[in-house]
């Protein structure tokens, strides 16, 4: 089977591996249609990866993934050969006391497509073939294109986000960053029945993806620094703001405009920051982060299933796995791409 594998920054190989062994009992075996790039992926290929977590050995990326049930083992009742599935990334143990407390992103053993957190690495999921349990296969209705189904981790990534600061119904929502977690948010927002819908960004064709998503406002802050000025007499105007990119000037704007009482969940995974602690103390924001997913990736998959979410318009490109060095070169050019997918040969 074909893999796509990083061995050091900008060294992705495509590789043929042995396929594994099974399915065991209680497993199945997934032909992978579709793909997508994330984030992650990238800094695992520009640089090796992110913060404290490198590289330390091969390691075939990808985690963003759907495909075709192929093989079931034994005991397994959740899918049959021929089932059109979404494959949950994330392998949480199952007994430590955040699983049962039923967090299980905040798993203490958790095991994720992938991930260079833990060593050996987590081998990620870019390959024709993959066996899971049957836990983290979600079946989609087989109309649905797989290259949607795929959409369902990051959407599930902006689902958990949408939840983190309480109910978004009648909220005037703020979402700073219009990448791909910017956009799946906006829509994650949407489906929450927040009113209003403002987004800024600094690039043009991002901010349009955002409004094809459900952004009502699309504010470019590269040409117009100030363009959210507007939002903050009166000690600011929206309700929850939404910092999905990642960068701490985004975070220091979303202080003026967020009102008293008000929420600022933190998407983009950052860096440091330096923030003005009174902003915060005196109109009692609350600032709360939001990290990978937990029961919203069920929740994802049948808004996609379902038909609730349309996510056609962020899929920028898809590539054959041959040309997987040429997507990542693709998806890190952000001024051109939103997502770019990888197909393989499960495709439909
Ligand atoms: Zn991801
Ligand atoms: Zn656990």
């Amino acid at each position: 089977m074909r893999t796509v594998v990083v061995h050091a920054p900008l060294d992705l190989r495509v590789e043929t591996l042995a396929p594994a062994p099974g399915p065991d009992a209680g497993q199945v075996k997934v032909a992978l249609a579709a793909g997508g790039i994330c984030g992650s992926d990238l800094h695992y290929y520009q640089h090796g990866g992110f913060g404290t977590i490198r590289l330390k050995e091969p390691m075939i990326l990808g985690h963003e993934v759907a495909g075709t049930v192929v093989e079931v083992g034994a005991d397994v009742t959740r899918v049959k050969v021929g089932d059109h599935v979404a494959v949950n990334p994330s392998h949480p143990c199952g007994h430590c006391r955040y699983c049962i407390e039923g967090h299980s992103n905040q798993c203490l053993d958790v095991r994720f497509y992938g991930s260079a957190m833990r060593f050996p690495h987590v081998q990620g999921a870019f390959r024709d073939e993959i066996v899971i349990t049957q836990e983290q296969a979600f079946p989609v209705k087989a109309d649905v294109p797989l290259a949607e189904a795929a959409f369902a981790e990051p959407f599930s990534v902006a689902l958990h986000a949408a939840t983190r600061a309480g109910s978004v119904l009648g909220k005037k929502v703020l979402v700073t960053g219009c990448g791909p977690i910017g956009c799946l948010t906006i829509m994650a927002a949407r489906q929450g029945g927040a009113s209003e819908i403002v987004v800024t960004d600094v690039s043009a064709p991002a901010l349009a993806t955002a409004t094809k998503v459900g952004a009502d406002i699309a504010l470019n802050v590269a040409e117009k620094a100030e363009a959210l000025a507007s939002y903050r007499p009166h000690k600011g105007y929206f309700d929850m703001t939404f910092e999905c990119s990642g960068n701490p000037r985004a975070l220091l704007g979303a202080l003026d405009v967020t009102r008293p009482l008000g929420a600022i969940v933190l998407v983009g995974l950052g860096g440091e920051a330096t923030l003005p602690m009174n902003s915060v103390v005196t109109k009692e924001l609350k600032v709360c982060g939001a990290f990978r997913t937990g029961v919203e990736f069920g929740w994802a998959v049948d808004l996609i299933s379902n038909r609730r979410v349309d996510m056609r318009p962020l899929l920028t490109a898809s590539y054959p796995v041959e040309q997987a060095v040429e997507a990542f070169q693709f998806a890190a050019d952000k001024s051109r791409s939103m997502k770019v997918q990888i197909n393989f040969a499960g495709a439909e």
